[in-house]
């Protein structure tokens, strides 16, 4: 092995915590620091689209995925002011075509929990909690970031240094990288209920998308602690709308009420107020400092894009610094890391994500009309049917990117 293969990741959410499990079945040695005291049990990505899943099987992560999440072939699109059933959409049609032909909804803190235990089996996983970066250098073959603990601050010294930490990415500051896009002026409310809406009679299945100008919706099942699980629902919030108002008890409960009134109201689980931000880095890759996931893009959740491209940057990555230790690549790998999966991003999940909230709030009647007809006819055809799943579900933009030179 070459000298120069310890990295340091930073962030253990879902995309440090598989970055980390992916290095260390390649053989680096890794550090995994993270802020936060212990694993957090962040309930924002649920859905993992099938490249995905096929990722994560590979790491050895099935038996821990298929146990405590939920698999999830059908997905349908409703006109929430007349209730219709616009367009049931089955990832079972990619059957053949991918070997895992469904969504898993599977909550990212489980995610991050079962590959911080699949890399500390490899023995090369340190991980610190309670680790905060707060700056670093780097030279011609290390970088060395000073790290704040609660004993105090020290220096640790890696060959890479890979910023999985997040929206507000201190690496992508440090490191000057523009955050080039925009802010939706409204915030999304997630609410979590333990109702089963699969009992409401309405024939929704574990994943919907209504679409309404005043309060579209987007409404799934996860099965959270156990049974009998919990539905997520996550609605926008106008600008004028207090936060407090928002997550209020009654803010909570009216929103509910008016999708589905309810005797005696719902039983919360949890519920979370986000900003939302459409923004790509300007580069991914900056000498010995690498973005992944957050820390490089972040877009609105509509059709579950994030968390999903964030952990295809990890596994290209892995590559990409596999390679670089092997000798099979120079540093211009990673000028390639960075053309491959910005175009995953620009072209395809900033793309949908930003058509999937104007088409689910589009105002203008006629429009409205014309996306709804567009996805009855989808459903109907078989071959436009499959081609709208291998884009949905990142199945394209992995292509495309990887075949990026
Ligand atoms: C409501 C909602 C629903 C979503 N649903 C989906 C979905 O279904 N599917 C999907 O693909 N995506 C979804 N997303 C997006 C998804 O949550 C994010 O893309 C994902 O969490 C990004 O993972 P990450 O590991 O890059 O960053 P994060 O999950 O933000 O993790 C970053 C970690 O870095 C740590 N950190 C930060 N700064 C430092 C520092 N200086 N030193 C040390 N540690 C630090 C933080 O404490 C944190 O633990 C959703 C988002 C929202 C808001």
């Amino acid at each position: 092995m070459a000298v120069q293969d310890h990295v340091l990741v930073v962030g253990a959410g879902p995309v440090g915590a598989v970055m980390a499990l992916t290095l260390c079945q390649r053989g680096f040695p890794v550090t995994l620091i993270e802020a936060e005291p212990g694993p957090v049990e962040d309930q924002r990505a649920a859905t993992v689209h099938p490249p995905t899943v096929e990722m994560l099987a590979a790491m050895g992560l099935r038996d821990a995925a298929w146990e405590t999440g939920l698999l999830s072939p059908l997905f349908h699109f409703r006109d929430r002011i007349t209730g219709e059933l616009v367009a049931e959409f089955d990832v079972g049609m990619l059957e053949g075509e991918v070997p895992y032909p469904f969504v898993l909804q599977w909550e990212q803190y489980k995610l991050v929990l079962a590959a911080l235990d699949k890399a500390a089996g490899t023995g090369l996983l340190t991980t610190r909690f309670a680790t905060r970066l707060l700056s670093f250098t780097q030279d011609t073959d290390h970088v060395h970031a000073l790290v704040e603990t609660e004993g105090g601050t020290e220096t640790l010294t890696a060959n890479w240094l890979i910023g999985a930490d997040g929206g507000r990415s201190t690496v992508r500051k440090l490191a000057g990288i523009e955050f080039e896009g925009f802010t939706w002026p409204e915030r999304f409310i997630k609410i979590g209920t333990t109702y089963d809406f699969l009992e409401a009679g309405k024939g929704y299945c574990t994943r919907n998308y209504f679409s309404d100008p005043d309060e579209w919706l987007n409404l799934f099942k996860v099965k959270g602690p156990g049974e009998p699980g919990i539905w997520r629902g996550i609605f926008p919030v106008p600008p004028e709308e207090p936060d407090e108002a928002a997550l209020s008890h009654e803010g909570v409960q009216r929103r509910l009420q008016k999708f589905l009134p309810r005797e005696g109201g719902y039983e919360i689980a949890y519920h979370a107020l986000y900003k939302v931000h459409q923004r790509v880095a300007a580069t991914f890759n900056l000498g010995r400092v690498l973005l992944a996931g957050d820390a490089a893009h972040v877009n609105n959740p509509i059709g579950g894009m994030g968390m999903n491209g964030g952990l295809h940057d990890a596994v290209n990555l892995a590559g990409k610094l596999e390679s670089i230790r092997d000798g099979g690549a120079g540093m211009e790998a990673l000028d390639r890391y960075t053309r491959q999966r910005r175009k995953a991003q620009t072209d395809f999940v900033q793309a949908q994500s930003v058509a999937n909230k104007q088409s689910l709030s589009e105002r203008d009647p006629a429009k409205r009309r014309e996306h709804l007809d567009r996805l009855r006819r989808t459903a109907a055809d078989p071959a436009l049917h499959k081609a709208f799943l291998r884009r949905s579900s990142l199945i394209d933009s992995l292509d495309t990117a990887n075949a990026v030179a």
